[in-house]
């Protein structure tokens, strides 16, 4: 059996469609015509029409609804029609119509697929004729066969019945984005035809193949928005407030969590996409005029994904914009700037489980308000891409939104429906090609080599992957394999290259790359690359490169993500496939070996080798006593690192439980250890948020609760109101607002508007819980500043990260500390190489020398010995330029006349250090700062030829070798910078610890002084 790429052009598609259709004479537009035979519900087809605020946002598809004796339509739980004004369902009631639905049709089936993080349910219905839905489980047999060529030997003729017999499945998701309101009733609507109308081209979907829907994606932020919008309606006249939560950690972000999995409504949709088997992954979301099927999007595509999904992007997108235009409607295009590189998006489930993603942004007004809206020149301007473009200002209704959301779903059912036989070939193709990957493409497999010191770590990276559905196995016996030469690409000249023999070449390869071969031990984590979600672990654990002069010069999200970089474990990649015969063995429970204790005695330590959950066991094992090592020790063989926990007085069963579920390895010790150490307790967290944005630091909370670390969670309002915070908090965490300036995080949201209360009451009872104010606006103000001064130079931490660190440089918290001017440096979401500068630090602690860190845009300090414009500014510069006088460019000049003394040469600084002050600048200078209160500068980036890791970087000599994480000192207590963000969307893991080392080390961050200014190194570096 031989398979051809089958691209149906335009002409193959309304071909189809006729071919198709019952009549002999197509009228216009008639592929869509309804039965005339099936009465029509005349009172809300009316609706339709009213609340449709211009006939040319109407469609044949959409204009009638079908009557039914005994299937109720969306109105029996709206009590008006699906997208009519002021009106929004709760989940709750989305979901009594879909049980409604179920109960009265055949066609429909409604199935739980899990939980949101408060308990909220979520639903899958499943629309298609009965016959479909009673032989769906013979069918997700051979889907799963199709998924998984292995269990037909990858044999094409075994496949080829298998794809003869099955219908596929269309899976469509809607509101993931809470703000984005209009998909669950336009999905209500649409199940409701699918299951009752009788118009040729329907029938013809549902006996085709199973629709399954994901009404609302995001439970918890839809009954929130609700809430919200019904406070709105209550409010007439008054600025509503901003819906400050939507999920329980994140917001916008929900839709960047399809690579780290950590959020339950990921986990769900791809339980449900994988658990159907289904083909695509379609996600609903509103923010483009009027349909952007972001199908095609733009480039750069994702470098893993299957050839073929692109030419699938192309086939559906282009096809559902020519249907749509076929229809009139203006304002639908699929071209974009929407690059599609990142898989961090929730439809790239399907793009990396080898189906197809897809996105539709129609136009929404964040409620079901009917607004007149004004575009932009950018969305209203017609392109080679969107010829009839949507007007300028526009009267828009959430039941236009409707009419666009459900005519394009249903005219893309209608082709997918007549082409089900290419598209599960396809889906056979790429699954097939997965499992091929090793003896293709390549790699054969990614190992994580067996090693204590990073189990820990090595366990959170595979948890990844497993909720990814990854197949893991571990090596049975140790096994010697060649690495792969790296074959470095010859920037230099090509003309010259071209003039070398090519032994010459090879010979040049071997000596600068060295291929080697490398002992990996039994028990190294392998991930085969011969299984069917390949393409997934190949995206996350490969690096990426994003070209500074790609024509794509505005990535739409992170350019560099590679998570074996960024969890910090080492990650073998190996491409020679004759690996994959060694022995190995599958793991099922990645837990089994996960924290030992061995060794005899009463003392138990636990050697620090860079686990996140060590901060974790203090507030497990309360009655315990701990102590951390200040230097390392060696006791009953092993070494242990600075800041390894020596701990006394421990139940051991309680201790043994919480190793296992912490994944510590603990060594009983005859007897403590003499090294220096210092007793360490259970420090008190406070997490203080903003009511400006609480994504970002809710991506800082939802890390502090997986690694069960607990805080009390505070708003700057209730932080000003504290009387003490000392008494109360050892640290302050001020996770990253978003950008937010110092002056919105001091003053809030302006004060001319009614207050905006984010409150749970009988009219929003889904608001408040997390946390709660009578008013959103008010800020930190002036007095919640000091009480943070007061708190931190009585000796307490307060932690800040990108824009709540230029707060505390803003606002005098962090004396001698500025942001580095990037001049022309280019970062955008980039995985970057840092190095340590304070090894003894207890926030180095269980690191080596360096860490790749994820860099928004570049953001890095500087740092200065004195208060305002860093050490004052040589305007000749000592080492940049000799004067005009004798002698050639590297020689010296000699006055005349008179013997000559050279002056004495100021130490030279490295970028990340301080300028050092002469007697000249340090007289009677009140800016100058105390050595005891100067900045220590804790981890800088790499050298410019260093740094890029993985991502976009261009010009990084700028923010080169520049200090990322500082230590400032404010009276008796610290501040911390961080200019990259360490914990971010479940991604980081390798650089959690630089926070948690610091938060069990509130106490002991001071480095010694002596030797802060004095510079021994003169090599490299920019002066500035
Ligand atoms: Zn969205």
């Amino acid at each position: 059996m031989r398979f051809t790429h089958r691209y149906a052009s335009l002409g193959t598609v309304f071909t189809l469609c006729i071919a198709f259709s019952a009549a002999a004479q197509v009228p216009l537009g008639g592929n869509f015509a309804r039965d005339p035979k099936q009465p029509i519900d005349q009172s809300y087809t009316d609706r339709i029409h009213k609340y449709t605020t211009e006939p040319r946002f109407l469609s044949p598809l959409v204009e009638y609804l079908p009557a039914s004796a005994t299937v109720p339509t969306p109105e029996k739980v709206l009590g008006d029609v699906a997208g009519a004004p002021d009106m929004l369902p709760y989940a709750e009631d989305v979901y009594k119509y879909f049980r409604l639905l179920e109960k009265s049709s055949n066609r429909v089936k409604v199935v739980t697929i899990g939980q949101t993080e408060e308990g909220r349910e979520m639903i899958a219905v499943a629309i298609a004729d009965p016959e479909l839905l009673k032989a769906q489980k013979e069918n997700d047999a051979r889907l799963a066969q199709l998924s998984d060529p292995r269990t037909i030997g990858l044999d094409d003729s075994k496949a080829q019945p298998l794809i003869d017999k099955s219908f596929p499945v269309y899976y469509i998701t809607g509101t993931i984005h809470s703000t984005e309101t209009g998909a669950p009733t336009a999905l209500m609507e649409m199940a409701y035809r699918l299951a009752v109308d009788d118009s040729p081209y329907i029938k013809y979907i549902r006996s085709h193949m199973i629709v399954l829907i994901t009404p609302v994606v995001e439970v918890d932020g839809r009954d929130r928005m609700v809430d919200l919008y019904k406070w709105h309606k209550a409010h007439p006249g008054e600025t509503w407030p901003r819906l400050s939560y939507w999920g329980h950690y994140v917001a916008h972000d929900n839709n960047r969590d399809a690579m780290g999995m950590t959020l339950a409504l990921t986990r769900n949709v791809l339980g449900a996409y994988l658990g159907w088997h289904a083909q695509v992954l379609h996600d609903l979301h509103e923010s483009e005029p009027f349909l952007y099927d972001n199908t095609v999007g733009d480039g750069p595509y994702n470098a893993w994904i299957d050839p073929t999904l692109a030419d699938e992007w192309a086939e559906l997108g282009w096809n559902n914009v020519a249907q749509m235009q076929a229809l009139g409607m203006p304002g639908v295009y699929t071209h974009g700037d929407f690059d599609t590189w990142s898989p961090g998006y929730l439809m790239f489930l399907a793009g990396m489980h080898n189906g197809i993603s897809r996105l539709y942004e129609t136009f929404g007004n964040g409620g079901a308000d009917t607004e007149k809206r004004e575009l932009t020149p950018e969305q209203y301007s017609r392109t080679w891409y969107r010829q009839n473009p949507p007007p300028a200002t526009v009267v828009w209704s959430q039941r236009d939104n409707n009419n666009y959301e459900e005519t394009g779903l249903l005219t893309t059912l209608s082709y997918f429906s007549h082409n089900t036989h290419h598209f599960l070939e396809n889906y056979y193709i790429k699954s097939k090609r997965s499992v091929e990957k090793p003896t293709l493409e390549g790699p054969a497999a990614y190992v994580l080599p067996a090693n204590s010191a990073e189990t820990n770590r090595q366990l959170q990276l595979l948890k990844v992957l497993e909720a990814q559905h990854v197949e893991i196995q571990q090596l049975m016996a140790e096994v010697e394999v060649a690495l792969p030469v790296v074959k470095k690409p010859d920037n230099k000249n090509a003309g010259e290259k071209e003039e070398k023999p090519a032994a010459k070449d090879d010979k040049a390869t071997k000596k600068d790359d060295k291929p080697t071969t490398v002992k990996l031990p039994a028990g190294s984590y392998v991930i085969r690359l011969d299984q069917p979600y390949s393409r997934v672990a190949d995206a996350l654990l490969d690096k990426q490169y994003w070209a500074p002069d790609d024509p794509q010069k505005h990535p739409y999200d992170d350019t560099g993500w590679s998570y074996s970089q960024l969890f910090n474990v080492k990650v073998t990649r190996l491409t020679d496939a004759k690996f994959l015969q060694s022995k190995m063995a599958m793991v099922t429970d990645l837990d089994a070996n996960a924290g030992k204790l061995t060794g005899n005695g009463s003392t138990y330590a636990i050697a620090n080798t860079g686990q996140t959950s060590m901060l974790a066991l203090l507030y497990q094992l309360k009655q315990s006593h701990f102590a951390l090592a200040e230097k390392p020790f060696d006791a009953q063989g092993i070494h242990f690192n600075a800041g390894s926990l020596l701990i006394t007085d421990a139940d051991e069963p309680a201790l043994v439980t919480s190793l296992h579920n912490l994944a510590l390895d603990g060594v009983r010790l005859s007897a403590t250890p003499t090294v220096a150490s210092h007793p360490v307790t259970a420090p008190r967290v406070a997490f203080m948020h903003t009511w400006l944005g609480t994504q970002t630091e809710g991506w800082w909370r939802q890390a502090f609760d997986r690694a069960g670390i607990p805080f009390t969670y505070m708003s700057t309002q209730k932080i000003a109101a504290e009387a003490d915070l000392n008494s109360k908090f050892d640290v302050i965490v001020f996770a990253p607002v978003g950008r937010a300036s110092s002056t919105d995080i001091i003053d809030g949201l302006p004060m001319w508007t009614n207050p905006m209360p984010w409150q749970k009451t009988v009219l929003t009872p889904n608001l408040g819980a997390i946390d709660e104010t009578a008013d959103t606006r008010p800020g930190l103000g002036y007095e919640g500043l000091e009480k943070l001064k007061s708190f931190v130079s009585k000796g307490g931490l307060l932690i800040t990260c990108e824009d709540t660190a230029r707060f505390a440089i803003d606002t005098g918290l962090a004396p001698g500390v500025s942001v580095a001017p990037s001049a022309d440096s280019r970062v955008v979401g980039s995985v970057l190489s840092s190095v340590f500068v304070a090894k003894a630090s207890p926030m180095a602690y269980g690191y080596g020398d360096s860490l790749p860190v994820i860099s928004a845009d570049g953001m890095a300090f500087n740092i200065s010995n004195t208060l305002g414009r860093g050490g004052g500014r040589m305007l000749m510069d000592p080492y940049a330029h000799r004067p005009t006088g004798r002698g050639g460019p590297d020689e010296i000049d000699i006055p005349q006349g008179r013997v000559n003394v050279e002056p004495e040469t100021p130490p030279k600084q490295q970028p990340w250090e301080a300028k050092a002050l002469n007697e000249e600048q340090t007289r009677n200078n009140p800016q100058v700062i105390p050595p005891s209160e100067r900045p220590q500068v804790i981890l800088r980036f790499d050298e410019t030829k260093n740094l890029l890791l993985s991502g976009l970087l261009d010009k990084g000599a700028a923010i080169a070798e520049h200090a990322i994480v500082v230590d400032a000192h404010l009276g008796s207590g610290n501040v911390l910078l961080f200019a990259i963000n360490p914990i971010y969307r479940g991604e980081t893991i390798g650089s959690y610890n630089l926070v948690f080392n610091s938060i069990l080390n509130h106490d002991h961050l001071n480095l010694p002084v002596a030797n802060q200014t004095k510079n021994t190194h003169n090599e490299g570096g920019v002066d500035h």
